[in-house]
Formats: C-alpha cells, sequence, structure tokens
C-alpha cells in the first residue's frame, strides 16, 4: 500500500510537471464531476447514492504537446486515459470505466484561424461548439453544425461521436464537415490528417479517427467547412395519414430538393411532444421542413416540396407550425419539455435505407411495446439522406425499480431488444450519439468478421490498451 502511494505520487510529480500543478487534481468531490455523464445509468446511479466510475486524476492539458507528453507518461506506467469533452455525451463514451487519467479537454479553446479564401475555420477541440459557432458568425459565416447540445458540447466530442445537427439535410453531419484534424496518437506522436477531404491518396484519415471515441487517440485541432449564411428560410408543416406516407414524401423530397431541416413524428409523438411545444391538437403523423439560400431558388423548391407532400396525403397545416418548431429548435428536447429521471428513458437513434426504415420502425415499435407494456414508445425522423433516413426511437418508463441493479438490468434489457430489433431488419444501431459504454456489447453483433479491422487498428496504434477502455466493443 505504501509502495503504490509513493509511486502515485511519483507519477502525479510527472503529470504536474507537464500541466502544472494547479492542472492536476486528486480531489475527491472533482472527481466525482467525472463520473456521470447524459447516459442514463450514469445518472440513475448517482441518484440512488450509488457511486459512478471514478478517475484517479484529473488532467487538463493546455495545448497539443501537453496532450503528448501527458500520453508519453501513460503510456510508459500503462494507465488508462479517458477524454472528457463536456460531458454531455448519452452513451457514457467519457466514464472514466477503468479509472486512471481522466484528461479534460476544456483549456484547448482556443481559434486558431478563419480562411475566408477557403471557407474554412480551425480551432483547438476542446473548445465548446457554440464558441466557434459564435467565432463564424462574426465574420458572416455559420459552421451549420447546430446541435441541441450546442452549448454543451465540444468540438472533439462531436467529432468523437460523429454527431449531427438540425440543419444536416442540406449541410451533412460533422463527418462531411470536418476537413481536417491534428490528432495525438495513444504513443504521444502527433499526427495531421491530409489539409483537404477530398484526395485519392490513399483511405481516408479523417474518417478513421471520426467517431473513434477517444479509443485510438486524441483530437486536438480540427478544421471545419463555413458556410454562408442563407438569404432566406421558409418553414412549412403538413400533417400525414401515415408514417409511409410520410416517409415516401420525405425520401422523395430528399431527391427532388435539398430541404436544411426535415422532421416526421409518428402519431404518438404528435399526439404529445408535438402538441405540448408547438400546439398542434390534430392527431396524424406531423412532418415539419425548411427549405434555405437564395430565395428565388427557396421558392422553386417551397413549390416542389408542397406538391410532393399532397402527392403523398399530406395536408398542408401553413407555415406557422414549421416557424415554431424552428423557435424551439435548440430547446425541443431538452428533458424538461420531454422526460427526465427519475423517469426511464433512452433514444435509440437507428439509420437505415428506404428500403428497409418503415420495416424497423415498426419492428422496433412492437418489440418494445409487447415485452415491455408499461413503456412508451415514440419516434421521429430528424436527419435524411439521399438513401435513406434515421429513427429517433424513445422509450420512456415512468414507474422505476427502486433498486439501481434491477434499473440497470431493465434498461438494458429494453435496449437489447428495441436495438436488435432494428438490426435484425436490416437497420444501424447508431446515426449520431455513438457507441460509448451503453451499445458497446453490440458492436461485435453489427459488424460480425468486420469487426476485426477495428480490433486491428486498436492493437496497432494503441497495443498497451489504454486509450479508453471498455468503449466502441474494444
Ligand atoms: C440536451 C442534449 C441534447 C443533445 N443533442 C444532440 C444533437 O442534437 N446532436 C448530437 O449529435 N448529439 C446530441 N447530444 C449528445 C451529445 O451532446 C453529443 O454526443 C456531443 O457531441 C458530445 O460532446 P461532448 O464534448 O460533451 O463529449 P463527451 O461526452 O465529453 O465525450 C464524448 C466522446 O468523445 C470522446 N472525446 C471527447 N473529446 C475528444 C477529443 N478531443 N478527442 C478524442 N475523443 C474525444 C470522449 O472520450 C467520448 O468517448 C445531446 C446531448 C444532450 C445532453
Amino acid at each position: 500500500m505504501q509502495v503504490r502511494s509513493f509511486m502515485t505520487d511519483m507519477i502525479l510529480f510527472e503529470l504536474e510537471d507537464v500541466v502544472g500543478k494547479e492542472n492536476v487534481s486528486t480531489n475527491l468531490t472533482e472527481l466525482r464531476v467525472y463520473s456521470v455523464d447524459y447516459f442514463w445509468l450514469s445518472r440513475m446511479w448517482q441518484d440512488r447514492g450509488g457511486v459512478g466510475p471514478l478517475p484517479d486524476v484529473v488532467v487538463r492539458p493546455g495545448c497539443t504537446e501537453e496532450v503528448s507528453k501527458v500520453l508519453k507518461i501513460a503510456n510508459y506506467y500503462k494507465i488508462p486515459v479517458h477524454t472528457w469533452g463536456g460531458g454531455s455525451g448519452s452513451q457514457g463514451g467519457a466514464l472514466p470505466m477503468a479509472g486512471g487519467i481522466l484528461l479534460d479537454m476544456k483549456r484547448m479553446n482556443h481559434l486558431i484561424n478563419i480562411d475566408e479564401n477557403s471557407h474554412s475555420i480551425t480551432a483547438e477541440a476542446g473548445m465548446i461548439f457554440q464558441q466557434l459557432e459564435w467565432y463564424a458568425n462574426e465574420k458572416g459565416y455559420s459552421c451549420m453544425h447546430i446541435p441541441s447540445c450546442l452549448t454543451c458540447g465540444t468540438i472533439g466530442g462531436a467529432l468523437g461521436h460523429r454527431g449531427i445537427g438540425i440543419f444536416s439535410s442540406k449541410y451533412g453531419k460533422i463527418d462531411d464537415q470536418c476537413m481536417s484534424m491534428e490528432i495525438v496518437l495513444p504513443n504521444g506522436d502527433i499526427i495531421n490528417t491530409l489539409p483537404v477531404p477530398k484526395h485519392a491518396a490513399g483511405p481516408d484519415l479523417n474518417q478513421i479517427f471520426i467517431g473513434s471515441e477517444g479509443t485510438l487517440g486524441i483530437i486536438t485541432k480540427a478544421t471545419f467547412r463555413l458556410f454562408e449564411q442563407p438569404e432566406c428560410r421558409k418553414h412549412r408543416a403538413f400533417m400525414f395519414p401515415s408514417m409511409k406516407d410520410g416517409l415516401e414524401a420525405g425520401r422523395d423530397i430528399m431527391n427532388k430538393v435539398q430541404p436544411s431541416i426535415m422532421r416526421l413524428f409518428d402519431e404518438a409523438e404528435t399526439v404529445s411532444i408535438i402538441k405540448k411545444i408547438i400546439g398542434v391538437e390534430e392527431k396524424g403523423n406531423f412532418m415539419n421542413f425548411t427549405l434555405e439560400g437564395i430565395e428565388r431558388i427557396v421558392d422553386i423548391e417551397m413549390e416542389i416540396a408542397m406538391e410532393i407532400c399532397k402527392k403523398h396525403g399530406g395536408r398542408d397545416m401553413g407555415s406557422e407550425y414549421g416557424e415554431k418548431w424552428f423557435e424551439n429548435r435548440i430547446t425541443f428536447f431538452y428533458p424538461d419539455n420531454i422526460m427526465d429521471i427519475p423517469q426511464m428513458f433512452g433514444t435509440m437513434d437507428t439509420v437505415a435505407d428506404f428500403e428497409h426504415i418503415e420495416k424497423i420502425y415498426w419492428a422496433m415499435k412492437n418489440a418494445i411495446e409487447t415485452n415491455f407494456p408499461d413503456v412508451k414508445f415514440i419516434a421521429h425522423c430528424s436527419h435524411w439522406y439521399g438513401w435513406g433516413t434515421m429513427i429517433y426511437d424513445r422509450f420512456i418508463l415512468n414507474k422505476v425499480p427502486e433498486d439501481k441493479e434491477e434499473a440497470l438490468r431493465l434498461h438494458n434489457e429494453i435496449w437489447n431488444t428495441g436495438v436488435r430489433a432494428a438490426m435484425e431488419n436490416g437497420g444501424v444501431i447508431n446515426d449520431h450519439h455513438g457507441i460509448g459504454l451503453k451499445l458497446s456489447r453490440l458492436m461485435k453483433e453489427q459488424y460480425g468478421p468486420a469487426f476485426q479491422v477495428f480490433e486491428g487498428l486498436k492493437k496497432e496504434l494503441d497495443p498497451n490498451g489504454i486509450m479508453n477502455p471498455y468503449k466502441l466493443g474494444l
């Protein structure tokens, strides 16, 4: 015990030497801050008096070189490293499951460059995304990555989980918007991906690290595309008799015009959340969409989108509800509006092509409602692609077992049931929240033998297995 304490202090001294004594903490209250993210299980565990996973030490690096030196120390002593951005992830991705070092990136929050010629912006990865957007706005641009976690998620967290913002259907996901990155590898080497995202110089390094959830390296800087602010934004809402009609309309819209926002809500969500937040009283499957850009083009696109909706049985509800949705765009899904602890809830965002998506919706709904009769299932499609869309299906349970171990098992059973129903019908287990700890156990089921590609990368880049253990199925 004495030897361990002696050794611990020797290592702490080395860490302090790199980042400064004031940026290293073993204070128990501070350590406990990092045992909870937005993963329901971590919150429930804390709520019921349990102690969540604790790091041994919190380290706050101030620059890339410091990250590199910390990783060299961690590698030498084989100490686990968990990278923490804003801690707003819903998958337990940043939780320090193996103890060791918790690397809080938020001191690395500096703007590096705005290149108006190339329409790009570069910043350190610990910056909260809202800050990056403010810098872009000052020059008249937008990054067009506007998620509901804009004010609490960092650049590193968005890249780590392959996040998405509300304007995705026109401007893409974070993996479409990121041009290049600086990364510190587990051995401490500092690397850069190629300066432009489109090339034929081998596989795309960006796409190996985006979505790797801190398991292959630490993103320290990133360059994103800048978009011009649209001349106008126009909104519209329709009510569809069924999800099938709404999905068909959505597919046709995506293949003829390019809305920035398009949401299709199932009846259960229309009569609950849509009614509560934007005041729609009718039953049906509510859809809102937004078209934006040069006004002359937007007007033509609007005409086409409206024709498509009517062709598929949609009833025009005018622009007012679309505008109301837009006013609530960031806070729409905030816990207070929908559900929160002590309720049990989860968001199974599943993505699939148009051929499979409706079947997946019904399979997940039936699997959850049949196996867990007390669970409420609501769903909507948020983000659309030319080939398919995602279902943001939520389960909500009001009466949760008091015993925390029992609650954990029930939570995981509901997830397994829903996600397996999606996979069995051609769905992919996640669109933009990531895998983290929550879905880690299902990664091999999702990928089958293809998973060995990730395992190979992991073994090569992180032979000591120090980077964010137990996440991403690794
Ligand atoms: C109210 C609310 C609304 C949300 N809305 C959205 C939404 O609209 N769209 C969306 O995509 N998500 C949303 N989320 C989920 C979450 O906010 C995102 O996943 C977000 O991008 C996480 O960022 P973070 O900085 O908080 O990451 P963290 O939770 O701190 O970390 C997430 C993962 O990224 C890794 N990571 C963090 N920084 C780095 C880095 N520098 N290098 C390598 N790995 C790193 C961590 O190790 C972890 O695995 C929402 C969450 C909440 C609470």
